[in-house]
């Protein structure tokens, strides 16, 4: 039996009354959590005790979409311009030179970053499979870290001379994807609470995959309970796309493939309807919204706050990292918060007195506030994963959690509401992040692998890649 205790903290719950607990702590056993509450309260010592005087601690984030496999090609010159399908153009053939060795690295520099901005629970999209690469190197490397790891068996089938955008040496068989997704989740996927791997199966986009291995990947999906998830709505290209090939929008081409349901969560979301954001509420579909990767390709801004009032399950991922181009989940929350006041203050005009919309207080219940970013990226990303283990700070819950210093720099002087200023303030470096009661962050370094070596090794392979994209 492990037992960790954390003291006098400022504690932020996200528990069912939102409570936020001054010269708190929670006490775990074995990574779940037995008590959470005021210091005094609490068991008095544990094999691990964490004195978090003048920190706040926060549930950990979760990241709802990613492709850890881009930190090996962050701000590739040739793709820095331009929108979402050039900048696939210039990177399908340097993913696929990845190699396995490769793949381990940037799934531990991917994950490292992730966790010391907070975030304890991964999801990563990974669909590109060549030269021997298997998504089971990206679990061995999150479990080096100690993240608690969602990923997918994603893929891409329909190449350039079927129509996709992808070239074809850059595509799969779709048998092969088949029998490769039985065989990870037979394999990896636990279903159980407090499990730390989890499958899902996410063919990337309708424009390189075809409508078969949709179809077919719901069916495994839906015989072994893992969940699905793909690219949906991410630009207007996409739209032309499955306008011209199958004569229907995104979401209605999604619902003809059985797509549209409640173990389906879709990445970035952004050209909806109010007629397909009520069809998401009414079915279930999530959305996780990337506000820093929708910027940087000009993808569009998602409408947060519409889905958030419909109902809709939304959560924060990073993406990227290639169209980020980092893993920062906080810098991310902060991002996402900032963006849905810009999209408020966008909103079409109703009439002609409204040409300055933001300074109406009718409205000011449209304003995006910290904490309801914070319970996007803590609870509603746990939701669009399918589960209520993690994403609060609870008796039962998981003992995942993050920490920040207050005394911090970026702080100073916002201190009046700290809880908001995690957000409102510059993103700060965790000081410590525990995954199912493992410190794996600790004095704001991530303490469970020797970065310094990776970082080198996996300059080396990124380097190696370039040449490819040069
Ligand atoms: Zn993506």
């Amino acid at each position: 039996m492990a037992t960790l205790l954390v003291k006098n903290a400022l504690v932020v719950t996200m528990d069912p009354q939102r409570r936020e607990l001054k010269d708190a702590g929670l006490y775990a056993v074995d990574g779940v959590i037995q008590a959470v509450g005021p210091s005094n309260t609490l068991p008095a010592t544990a094999d691990t005790v964490l004195d978090l005087k003048d920190h706040i601690v926060l549930p950990g984030l979760v990241n709802g979409h990613h492709h850890l496999d881009q930190t090996l090609t962050r701000n590739l010159p040739s793709a820095q311009n331009n929108n979402l399908f050039r900048w696939l153009q210039a990177h399908y053939r340097v993913w696929a030179a990845r190699t396995p060795e490769a793949s381990r690295t940037s799934t531990l520099v991917g994950c490292a970053e992730l966790a010391l901005s907070g975030c304890t629970t991964v999801f990563d999209h990974a669909y590109v499979f060549k030269n021997g690469c298997k998504v089971d190197d990206q679990i061995a490397a999150a479990a080096e870290i100690g993240v608690r790891f969602a990923v997918s068996r994603g893929s891409m089938s329909l190449g350039q001379s079927k129509g996709g955008l992808p070239p074809d040496d850059c595509v799969e068989d779709e048998d092969d994807i088949l029998q490769d997704s039985e065989r990870v989740i037979a394999r990896y996927h636990d279903a159980r609470p407090g499990s730390m791997t989890q499958m899902v199966l996410a063919p990337c986009s309708p424009f390189s995959v075809t409508p078969e291995l949709m179809r077919e990947s719901a069916i495994i999906a839906r015989r072994h309970g893992v969940r699905l998830h793909t690219h949906l709505c991410e630009t207007l290209d996409e739209e032309r796309f499955t306008l011209q090939r199958f004569g229907k929008r995104p979401v209605d081409y999604m619902a003809s493939l059985d797509w549209l349901a409640d173990d389906v969560w879709y990445a970035h979301a952004i050209h909806v309807n109010d007629a397909e954001i009520a069809a998401f509420a009414r079915t279930g579909a999530g959305a996780c919204h990337c506000p820093c990767s929708n910027m940087r390709l000009a993808s569009g801004i998602a409408p947060l706050w519409k889905y958030r009032r419909a109902g809709v399950r939304v959560g924060l991922g990073v993406d990227g990292s290639a169209s980020n181009d980092g893993s920062n989940m906080l810098g991310e929350a902060r991002q996402a918060m900032l963006l849905a006041r810009l999209k408020m203050g966008l909103r079409p005009p109703e009439g002609p007195d409204t040409d300055v919309p933001t300074s109406d207080p009718s409205r000011d219940n449209e304003w995006m506030t910290a904490r309801e970013v914070l319970e996007i990226a803590t609870l509603g990303g746990a939701s669009l994963l399918g589960r209520t283990d993690i994403g609060a700070l609870a008796s039962g819950m998981m003992c995942d959690f993050f920490a920040l210093d207050l005394n911090a720099l970026g702080f100073a002087g916002g201190l009046s509401d700290p809880v908001a200023a995690t957000l409102f303030c510059a993103p700060q470096t965790a000081r410590v992040t525990v995954v199912g009661g493992r410190v794996i962050v600790k004095d704001g370094r991530i303490v469970t692998v020797d970065m310094e070596p990776v970082i080198a090794e996996h300059n080396r392979h990124a380097a190696r890649m370039a040449e490819v994209g040069a």
